[in-house]
């Protein structure tokens, strides 16, 4: 048994290590030196994304009557980023250092000594209250505090494709945020489903910026996904379903396991003009705090509106009801999943002091998220019949669920390794096994062992 509970404030530099300890996150391109703000995902942590990806999908598309997935390409006709905005106005505000020549954020920076800035407000109100304040911000680098004036810095990350590239007119991007591809494709949804407005569509999708200081592990990188809803509703009938998403959007990190203390509102100051509202969840991210882990945007016509301008297309759609035709509103929720993953891993992280005096840490993660759901132990390595026992067990259950064998090391410390690792049950063949076909299971959360029959735990 164990006496106490979850560590009151875990580092982000223990969750670095532990990611990398035990296979979690790896540093893009580490044999090379390692590229800032990239990150790849090793054997439990892709199982961990996975598991967050399907809890998503459950909850956004398989429960809901009114709702769809969709997986667009990445490369999308440039023009597509123009009507966005993206090409003309995704930028952040920056400033160097003179001394050093470190880029900085100015609008983080600002927040950073309790003035609030955002990239949404005019250059010339950001430029400003930097001038007035930029004797009081520091140089990451050199603590110096002398920097050029601001300016935007576009954040599409530019690429080259076939044809677009051979006419040499237009670069191409890689995609700025994953939902774009579900406004070219909500009238194809409408066509070929019997879906009717007011309907969503879900998507989860690649994004990637050239964010000029990526940081904060998995929180900032220059490559990410998006897991992100788009409810298309008639106009001015925004405001029921609005609240309705929003509270089911937080309603989900708390039914997978986060603490709803380590959640919160935040709600954007400063609308870009056609939006109607936009609030942040926020999480406590260990040793930084609150910031944004998803976007709740009630966004009115623009996406469809913009569209239909650059395209040409008809994006209107016509009540078959009623037959009053209009551009229909959109309500987004956008998440990127390595924020996602960063909040299910620091929430679980939990050391707890043993009764003999010794510590353990282990990843209390909910069930369904949990990268291997059982771990399969033979007592002894050496007594093949054992061996043989575990590896038929491993044969069976893994059909069902994420199985590991492991016959390494006493079987304390193979409790220790999925302790780690978030595995809720621990399966231990012994000699009895032998005698009776029973196994000892072994709970992550009470480390209570209990002895059940290998039928019934296959039923
Ligand atoms: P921020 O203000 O932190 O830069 P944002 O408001 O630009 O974020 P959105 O464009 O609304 O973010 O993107 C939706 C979600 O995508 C965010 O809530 C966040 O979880 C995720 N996201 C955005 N930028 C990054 C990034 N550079 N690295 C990881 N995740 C990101």
């Amino acid at each position: 048994m164990t006496k106490q509970s979850k560590t009151p404030a875990v580092s982000m530099d223990e969750i670095v290590s532990l990611c990398k300890r035990r296979g979690f996150i790896y540093q893009g391109s580490e044999i090379y030196g390692g590229v800032a703000g990239l990150y790849d995902f090793g054997p439990y942590g892709v199982e961990l994304l996975n598991n967050i990806k399907k809890a998503f999908w459950r909850s956004e598309v398989q429960l809901r009557e009114n709702y769809v997935g969709l997986d667009s390409a990445m490369f999308k006709d440039p023009r597509v980023w123009v009507a966005s905005g993206h090409v003309g106005g995704f930028s952040d505000p920056l400033a160097e250092c003179k001394e050093c020549h470190t880029r900085i954020r100015v609008d983080k920076e600002l927040g950073k000594i309790g003035v609030h800035a955002d990239e949404k407000m005019e250059m010339q109100e950001i430029i400003d209250l930097f001038t007035a304040n930029a004797k009081k911000i520091k140089c990451p680098t050199c603590k110096k505090s002398t920097f050029t004036e601001p300016k935007k810095f576009n954040l599409l990350v530019k690429s080259n494709l076939g044809d677009f590239t051979e006419q040499g007119s237009e670069p191409v991007y890689l995609p700025g945020e994953a939902c774009q591809g579900i406004y070219l494709n909500y009238k194809n949804v409408l066509d070929t489903t019997r879906l009717k407005i007011p309907f969503g569509i879900a998507q989860i999708g690649k994004a990637f910026r050239n964010e000029i200081s990526p940081r904060n592990f998995l929180f900032r990188t220059r490559e990410f996904e998006q897991a992100d809803t788009q409810y298309f509703v008639p106009p001015n009938q925004n405001e029921k379903p609005y609240q309705e998403i929003k509270k089911s959007r937080f309603d989900w990190y708390v039914e997978y396991g986060i603490n709803p203390e380590n959640l919160r509102w935040n709600q954007h100051t400063h609308l870009v003009f056609y939006a109607k509202d936009a609030w942040d969840i926020e999480y406590n991210f260990p040793s930084y705090g609150f910031d944004e882990i998803e976007g709740v945007h009630d966004r009115s016509d623009y996406d469809l509106s913009q569209h239909m301008k650059h395209s040409g297309a008809d994006l209107t759609y016509t009540d078959p009801k009623t037959n009053e035709k209009y551009i229909p509103w959109i309500i987004e929720t956008s998440a990127g999943l390595g924020r996602m993953f960063l909040a299910f891993l620091s929430d679980a992280y939990t050391v707890e002091t043993l009764e003999n005096g010794d510590t353990r840490t282990v990843l209390k993660l909910h069930k369904n998220l949990a990268p291997i759901k059982y771990a399969i132990f033979p007592l002894l390595k050496n007594k093949p019949e054992l061996v043989k026992k575990a590896r038929d067990l491993f044969r069976d259950l893994s059909k069902y669920h994420a199985c590991e064998f492991d016959d390494n090391g006493n079987i304390g410390k193979r409790y220790r390794r999925q302790d780690e690792i978030g595995t809720p049950t621990c399966i231990c063949i012994d000699f009895q096994t032998l005698e009776d076909n029973t196994v000892t299971l072994r709970d992550r959360d009470t480390t209570q062992q209990t002895r059940v029959k290998i039928q019934d735990l296959l039923k």
